[in-house]
């Protein structure tokens, strides 16, 4: 992994965030023995002894996720097989207070599951069991590390599959998924991760296990649960989830269109969606990725492509038909000089074959390359590549775009050679950039890679201080101590006694010494 995505991620005005060890940004305290020895000794008792590694070279085979560039050794890496287990290790590591990190496959791009040096990396991937299958109820309950494919795969002779489709999803897990709220292919139609999740029994940072959600489409009280999906780690550890299940589609209709420029290809994106179609996926590819693809897999996309649409449609077979006829339409009316329709699963894995190993692919064409994660409204995707593009001939950095068409998520590929001086710096500028283009059309930093400790520092241009310390204070009322996955996410390591909301005064309640702000 760390040949493809080993870099830096973010730059902009603000200098990018700074590998952790090295920064005060991240609350890093300093390893404290004693504390995790104690940390040891409790967890030793309830776990086999082969759940604990503490060797210094195994450990170091977790010190980074996908996001290769930060790398810090844990002090301590534990591998339950129950969720009691597991809340039992947050509990010492609460009592302690020695920060944890759940991981879950390890393929997060914002590097959500850096471990910490001073703290426990608490690795779920002992926990791969299918507890329920429930294809009556369209339900199904996993533990946290069941691999997202496998949900599926299990489902399917009942009828059914597990519909949020990251790239990744033949290796991250169900509970890295749900941290991020990941997103795939096929979530313009379906939904991302938080449509699919309906309950998740969570360790809380202070080692309690409670229920959130669960069986039933809804629960009353606060959405307590769509807080914690997407809160990448900082609210707790998911032990077990609920997802639901979704029926396989009677027909799938997979075409391959290609046009001259992005600009035709994302005309069309609109067009479609704008007539009322909602296909399972539309994923764009310009022509640098398409050359990448080609030269990795011989996809064999239509010769001279200056982008390609993979467009896929689902649902009952006379709906299949009618939008197909429709799509055709929309692709050729907005320039598509080729349509190629897969006739066969084995035409329809090459065309998705090229784009799904497009991020590795680039890996041919350049020897470094920083993945960007981006998300505009899709009617801004024509002005927006442009201006990716404009970016990219006046600074001379290279960008091959490979994305979410449907759903505005951007994945813009910023090539450079970190053998050459001063390019990585300008592809970081680059990079930067494009996230704040991105911000200016209305859009966000992250599409679905999550904030992690790479997108920390662009937290404020999104979002006012205000805003942020609201944030704070959710975290705070989960984790007053700031152990859990602490120094992601936000791009200052306030304490809960550092008193979030400090712009609004004391309430009337706290001058009076009525009620306390943690
Ligand atoms: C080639 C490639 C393609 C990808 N394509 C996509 C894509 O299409 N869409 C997409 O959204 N992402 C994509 N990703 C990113 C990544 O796969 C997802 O973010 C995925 O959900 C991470 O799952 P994981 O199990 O690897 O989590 P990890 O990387 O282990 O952890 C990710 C975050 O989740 C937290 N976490 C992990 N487990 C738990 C748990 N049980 N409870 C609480 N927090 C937890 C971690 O602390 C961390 O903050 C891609 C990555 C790669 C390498």
């Amino acid at each position: 992994m760390s040949s493809t995505h080993g870099t830096t991620v973010t730059a902009g005005p603000e200098p990018g965030p700074t590998p952790p060890e090295e920064t005060a940004a991240t609350g890093e305290a300093g390893a404290r023995p004693e504390a995790l020895a104690a940390v040891v000794r409790r967890a030793l008792a309830l776990l086999p002894a082969d759940a604990l590694i503490t060797d210094h070279a195994r450990l170091r085979t977790y010190e980074c996720d996908g996001l290769a560039h930060y790398r810090v050794t844990p002090a301590l890496v534990v591998l339950p097989e129950t969720a009691e287990q597991l809340a039992a290790v947050v509990q010492a590591c609460a009592q302690e207070r020695v920060p944890f990190v759940a991981r879950g496959s390890g393929t997060g791009l914002s590097g959500g599951a850096l471990p910490r040096a001073d703290g426990v990396l608490v690795v779920t991937s002992r926990m791969r069991s299918i507890r329920e299958l429930r294809p009556e109820d369209q339900r199904a309950v996993v533990e946290p590390g069941v691999i997202n494919l496998d949900v599926s795969k299990a489902a399917a002779p009942h009828g059914y599959y597990y519909a949020p489709d990251p790239s990744s999803q033949q290796i991250c897990s169900i509970g890295g998924n749900v941290a991020e709220n990941s997103g795939g292919a096929h979530c313009l139609k379906y939904g991302f991760t938080t449509n699919h999740v309906l309950g998740v029994e969570l360790a809380t940072p202070d080692g309690d296990l409670v229920q959130l959600g669960g069986l039933a489409p809804d629960a009353p009280g606060y959405d307590l649960l769509g807080t914690v999906v997407g809160s990448e780690g900082t609210l707790g550890v998911a032990t077990s989830v609920t997802v639901r299940l979704v029926r396989l589609p009677e027909q799938v209709r997979t075409v391959l269109a290609g046009f001259p420029s992005t600009d035709e290809a994302g005309a069309a994106t609109s067009a479609i969606i704008g007539a009322g179609i909602v296909p399972a996926a539309i994923e764009m590819m310009d022509a640098l990725s398409i050359e990448a693809a080609e030269a990795a897999v011989h996809c064999g996309y239509p010769a001279g492509a200056g982008a390609v649409l993979v467009i896929e449609l689902d649902g009952a077979e006379v709906e299949v038909e009618h939008e197909f006829g429709e799509v055709e339409r929309h692709c050729r009316a907005n320039g598509a000089f080729e349509l190629r329709v897969a006739t066969d699963a084995t035409e329809r894995a090459l065309i998705w074959k090229g784009r799904k190993s497009a991020f590795a692919a680039v890996g041919r064409i350049s020897p470094d390359y920083i993945v960007q994660d981006g998300v505009i409204p899709r009617t801004a995707l024509p002005g927006v590549l442009r201006a990716i593009n404009d970016l990219a001939s006046s600074s001379g950095v290279r960008v091959a775009n490979v994305f979410h068409a449907g759903d505005g998520n951007l994945h813009p590929l910023v090539l450079f050679d970190e053998s050459v001086p001063g390019e990585g710096e300008d592809a970081e500028r680059v990079s930067g950039a494009i996230l704040d283009l991105c911000i200016n059309a209305g859009g966000s930093i992250t599409g679905e890679h999550g904030v992690g400790i790479d997108k920390a520092a662009y937290m404020p241009r999104m979002f006012t201080d205000e805003d942020l310390d609201t944030m704070q204070m959710v975290r705070c009322a989960f984790d007053p101590n700031n152990i859990a996955n602490p120094g992601k996410v936000f791009p200052t390591p306030r304490l809960c006694g550092e008193v979030p909301g400090r712009h609004k005064g004391a309430h009337p309640l706290q001058e009076a010494g009525l009620a306390e702000v943690y």
